[in-house]
């Protein structure tokens, strides 16, 4: 074992009273994990306390509601009643007996979220619609802000009786607390309004009834945003003359986090966007105060927020995707253990693009299929160790590997190309898509370890499962481009997107596109910024990136509108021509020509004879992944963790 060179990110410090054993946090992240009721469910304790048991010093609930019209989950997690303080105690209690802290953020939505979950109208500073909720909120009276203060406070005081350790105000991402604090949403003129003083009212009186019931030494530590980026919204510059404010009247720490919900794209920013963005907001905070600073925003490595630490930037580092990537990312980097670690790649798969006001839908992982199932999916040896032969070497096919070959199987993967990743080697080569290299590296190091017999450059045919006899077979071949019966595209030299990133072909200068789902936008992308081409890409549908998730999209569209990508949507490919293609729209047809390269990119096919081969000769046999029906990698992956832990 090697030892970590890393040391700043393990030193203890303490946040008023509560002393934590190193820098690490994790930090509040929607899971809609809590009961229906919403108490702690075992689901959610179970998560939580695996960050705890990972080494993370400090962790923060979800959203918590202080009041039962304050929801922003259907599963929302709350504390506005004394009946929920028992699922707290035995939290508090839980992650306390792995040695880390934990605190309950504190929120109400105000007007960023939907009547359909809190059952009312929706309150707001000021009657003005989030633009992207778009309900008119009704402007709050006083005594109902007086309300509300109370009810923040009696949060506190129910999260101290649960034996909870701090508190977090989430006064950032334009909740109702941030919405009091800017012009942005609040146009009041009343003492609750208006200036400097009038903005900070609502969160001073929340710190100052808190501090009434907790006690000076409780630890409140205030969430916002260091720029709203958004216009009218708060700068960076604006935050810092609030925040001497803020600790003055009791705040104990900052967390500094971005955006609100019109600025979504930066508050959970994807792969687009660099590790560390928002360190900055951290730093600068830090010279407008003595109390602890926490940055926060896609730190995923250990080694970075080492080095913010180290450059005084931050006190404390939220790394939230991250520790759901890995849960025992701390511990592994006090090893200087970094190949174990399975890393985030911002993907926002898993975590994000879900429908998150669904009841049914909890967070989850591209990477990490265990997330929100930690008890279901905790290793559990096979009772007998059989002979498992895996074709096909992309994320689905490892992944069965390694799991199936940890729990004692003998597994034997078989690899047709020469390298292990399959698609994923693609989807790694567009513009902000080179983290994808980590999972694949991640995971080709992982089947080594667990034993796996790798066999590459060679394709599985029914004479291999007739001379390795297995006990079972998972077919994981992942699939092939859709080359649809279209005149023309067989003799007028159409290229495929896979040719194009897997370096088979050079294109020309002037390039068609065909088929504006994820892989075609991403193609272009490639095409335009990296390759210099001129792009012209062709949707059937009337937007483009439909598969793509919100803040991925943002970027990519971006990005094509920077490389003056030409789209064209609502348009059917009725004839390939030599340099180009007759289309259909709006009725009528248009001839698009003068192109050198024409790339398809209009999905893919499962790759499965072999199942169909050798059908019968196993007892066992599971078809995975696009083999089976192509898919998300996020579900592909999910489905290949648990045929391992099946087989
Ligand atoms: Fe990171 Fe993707 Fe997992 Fe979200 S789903 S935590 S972005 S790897």
């Amino acid at each position: 074992m090697t030892i970590s060179s890393l040391t700043k990110i393990f030193e203890p410090i303490q946040i008023n009273s509560m002393e934590l054993k190193n820098r690490l946090v994790v930090p509040a992240m929607g899971t809609n994990f809590a009961n229906p009721d919403g108490t702690v469910s075992e689901h959610l304790r179970d998560y939580l306390v695996a960050r705890a048991d990972g080494g993370f010093g400090l962790i923060i609930t979800e959203i918590t509601a202080i009041s039962p019209y304050g929801k922003g989950t259907p599963n929302q997690l709350s504390i506005w009643d004394d009946k929920f303080i028992p699922g707290f105690k035995d939290l508090a209690k839980a992650t306390h007996a792995r040695g880390a802290k934990i605190a309950v953020q504190l929120y109400h939505p105000g007007r960023q979220t939907f009547s359909f979950l809190t059952g009312r109208p929706l309150v707001a500073p000021s009657a003005i619609p989030c633009p992207v909720c778009r309900e008119i909120p009704k402007e709050l009276t006083v005594e109902e802000i007086w309300g509300l203060e109370e009810q923040f406070a009696e949060g506190a005081r129910r999260a101290k009786e649960a034996g909870i350790d701090a508190i977090e105000i989430h006064g950032a991402h334009g909740y109702l607390v941030a919405q009091f604090m800017s012009g942005y949403a609040n146009r009041r003129s009343d003492a609750y309004g208006g200036d400097l003083e009038g903005l900070l009212r609502f969160p001073t009186d929340i710190i100052h009834k808190i501090r009434e019931k907790v006690g000076p030494d409780y630890p409140i530590i205030f969430r916002l945003s260091g720029d709203e980026r958004v216009a009218g919204g708060r700068t960076i510059q604006e935050t810092k003359t609030i925040i001497p404010l803020l600790e003055q009247a009791g705040a104990n720490a900052f967390h500094m986090s971005t955006g609100v919900y019109a600025s979504f794209n930066y508050i959970i920013a994807p792969m687009a966007i660099s590790p560390g963005y928002n360190v900055n907001a951290a730093a600068e905070v830090k010279k407008a105060t003595s109390v602890p600073v926490i940055a926060v925003g896609r730190v995923n490595d250990p080694r970075m927020a080492e080095e913010i630490l180290k450059e005084d930037q931050a006190d404390l580092v939220s790394m939230g995707r991250a520790s759901l990537a890995d849960p025992e990312l701390p511990k592994k980097a006090a090893e200087g253990n970094y190949e174990d670690i399975r890393w985030c790649i911002g993907c926002n798969q898993g975590c994000i693009d879900r429908p998150l006001h669904s009841r049914k839908a909890g967070i989850s992982c591209l990477v990490n299929p265990s997330v929100g199932k930690e008890r279901e999916t905790a290793f559990t040896p096979a009772s007998q160790s059989k002979k498992v032969l895996v074709v096909g070497g992309g994320p689905g096919g490892m992944e069965a590997a390694r799991v199936a070959a940890l729990r004692g199987h003998e597994v034997c993967l078989y690899e047709k190309e020469e390298k292990l990743g399959g698609q994923f080697n693609f989807a790694a080569v567009p513009p902000c898509k080179q983290e994808i290299t980590k999972i694949i590296n991640y995971l080709s190091t992982q089947v080594r370890k667990a034993g796996v017999k790798i066999i590459l450059g060679k394709e599985a045919t029914e004479e291999t499962i007739d001379d390795l006899q297995p006990d079972a077979i998972v077919i994981a071949t992942g699939g092939t481009p859709v080359i649809p019966d279209i005149p023309g595209i067989k003799e007028e030299g159409v290229v495929t997107a896979f040719d194009i990133l897997g370096g088979k072909v050079i294109p020309g200068r002037s390039i068609l596109v065909i088929g504006g789902g994820m892989v075609g936008c991403e193609t272009a992308d490639f095409l335009g910024q990296i390759m210099g081409c001129r792009v012209t890409l062709v949707e059937a549908l009337p937007r483009v990136a439909q598969d793509v998730g919100a803040a991925t999209r943002y970027f990519l569209l971006q990005r094509l509108a920077q490389e003056k990508a030409s789209i064209i949507t609502s348009a059917l490919v009725k004839r390939f021509v030599k340099d180009g293609a007759i289309l259909e729209r709006n009725g009528k047809e248009e001839t698009l020509s003068g192109f050198d390269t024409v790339v398809l990119a209009m999905g893919v096919a499962p790759v499965n004879e072999l199942a169909e081969k050798v059908r019968g000769k196993t007892k066992e046999m599971y078809v995975i992944g696009d083999a089976k029906q192509p898919r998300k990698a996020l579900d592909a992956i999910a489905e290949a963790a648990e045929i391992g832990r099946k087989v």
